[in-house]
């Protein structure tokens, strides 16, 4: 691989050495990135290596400050530093809302030169967020590889019981102690094999978008992505027995998958439609008050489902599409408007719409992608012919005992059928769902979800 990955003797992650000529811009990490066992004690260490000063709030909840915490504190207390706990009690799983929020902010101190967060994705999200507000730098701990979200610069929070997106930072040291992870429960590690599998789907899809739309496609990113997912599915078993070499795998599959954003500065390689029907089920779940399912958990059967459209488009037959019956069937530009609001509703329909403005194609945009298609369709064909065995995926999913339907997500069929439909719809990032709307047959595709009511 034109890349390498390695960890140093203080188990530091190092990506170098990328040779790409595609066209992104590619940077390297400069977050240190630990992985490894007994690392805790060595925070100190790590922080004190890039100057981030003395001074510090500590953010846990009360599961993970039991957890990692305490013991954080400990040694950052030995070694001279000053740390102001902010531990948020919760009786549920904590969410990342205002309060949470909040806590974190009335926390910080003047005197205050970096955070450190415990846990995993509601944790890192609430210090990720405060961290960027107040333009401090922070460290994260994590408890459980159950989401690819570490790296991320983006913190998805709750206010007032909606679900937001935050411009935020990434942390400047992730540590990773694998002792810690594999105290996490068994449902923690279930979703970050659910999010780790989704990546198959996303890497088509960028694929697919490059085919279309010349998207740029970066081939190092995209294999670093599809080694670790591979790996993952080939050690799936050390995974459910929660061994360390099982979740080092998933650790850095999910690692890895994060740094990828970091090098080419998007999430083109980690999230597509299978995340797109994921955040549809949290955000109509949050809607009705409901506690949404674990994300991981939602990405990996929206994967499933996704996963057989894949493969009977490799079995279609583009030269059978009329293209006169297609432009007469193509909706309005108002009816889209209509179907957007009936979908996501009237906030998230307007916003939607109003941060993807080309998605409502001219019929001649729509008449060159068909045409692409057709012309290209052996690499269409062998983009999905490389994926493997959908029923591989499953046996994995199986045999970590994770969730395959949306029944065991309290996902409803009215609402699974809505979330098939709108999948395309909610950014403009290209999909194969996109493709197969534009040649006409998503109808046809998606017969086994019928929706109850159309509102055109
Ligand atoms: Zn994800
Ligand atoms: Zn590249």
């Amino acid at each position: 691989m034109p890349v390498s990955i390695s960890y140093d003797q203080n188990s530091r992650l190092e990506i170098s050495g990328i040779e790409c000529d595609c066209p992104c811009d590619h940077s390297l990490p400069s977050q240190d990135i630990y992985v490894g066992t007994g690392l805790l004690p060595k925070i100190p260490d790590y922080i004190k290596k890039r100057d981030l000063g003395k001074h510090c709030v500590l953010v846990a909840d009360n599961i993970t400050y039991e957890i990692a915490g305490r013991a954080v504190e400990d040694s950052l207390l030995q070694a001279g530093f000053h740390v102001i706990p902010c531990v948020i009690h919760r009786e549920q799983p904590m969410d990342p809302d205002e309060r949470a929020c909040g806590e974190v902010l009335l926390s910080i101190q003047p005197e205050t030169e970096f955070l450190i967060s415990v846990g995993s994705g509601s944790i890192t999200d609430t210090t990720r967020v405060n961290a960027m507000r107040t333009k401090l730098p922070f460290v994260c701990v994590g408890t459980a590889a159950s989401m690819d979200g570490y790296t991320s610069i983006v913190a998805p929070l709750l206010l007032r019981g909606v679900k937001i997106h935050r411009a935020a930072v990434c942390p400047e040291i992730i540590v990773c102690d694998i002792d810690i992870l594999r105290t996490a429960p068994l449902d923690m590690v279930q979703s970050g094999v659910g999010d780790v599998l989704g990546k198959y789907i996303a890497k088509a899809d960028w694929m697919i978008g490059n085919i279309i739309n010349d998207e740029p496609y970066c081939p190092v990113c995209g294999e670093i992505v599809t080694d670790a997912v591979n790996k993952l599915v080939d050690n799936v078993d050390e995974i459910s027995e929660i061994t360390e070499k099982g979740i080092r795998i998933l650790i850095e599959a999910l690692l890895l998958a994060g740094a990828t954003i970091m090098i080419i500065g998007n999430t083109r390689a980690v999230a597509s439609v299978e995340h797109n029907i994921a955040h549809y089920w949290e955000m109509m779940q949050l809607l009705h008050g409901n506690h949404p399912p674990a994300h991981g958990a939602s990405v990996g059967v929206a994967t499933l489902l996704a996963w057989p459209l894949f493969t009977r488009f490799a079995q279609e037959d583009l030269t059978r599409l009329d293209m006169a019956k297609i432009r007469e069937r193509r909706i309005s530009r108002e009816e889209r408007v209509k179907w957007m609001l009936h979908a996501f509703g009237e906030e998230a329909g307007k916003a939607i719409m109003h941060d993807n403005q080309g998605d409502f194609l001219t019929w001649e945009e729509q008449k060159r992608r068909i045409l692409r298609a057709q012309e290209r369709f052996v690499e269409i064909k062998k983009v999905i012919d490389d994926l493997p065995d959908l029923a591989r995926i499953l046996e994995a999913m199986k045999a970590l005992g994770a969730s395959e339907t949306t029944k065991e997500l309290g996902v409803d069929e009215n609402l699974l059928n809505l979330s098939m439909h709108c999948a395309k719809d909610y950014r403009t990032r290209y999909t194969l769902f996109k493709l197969i709307d534009e040649c006409g047959l998503l109808q046809d595709y998606l017969e086994d979800y019928p929706l109850v009511e159309r509102p055109y």
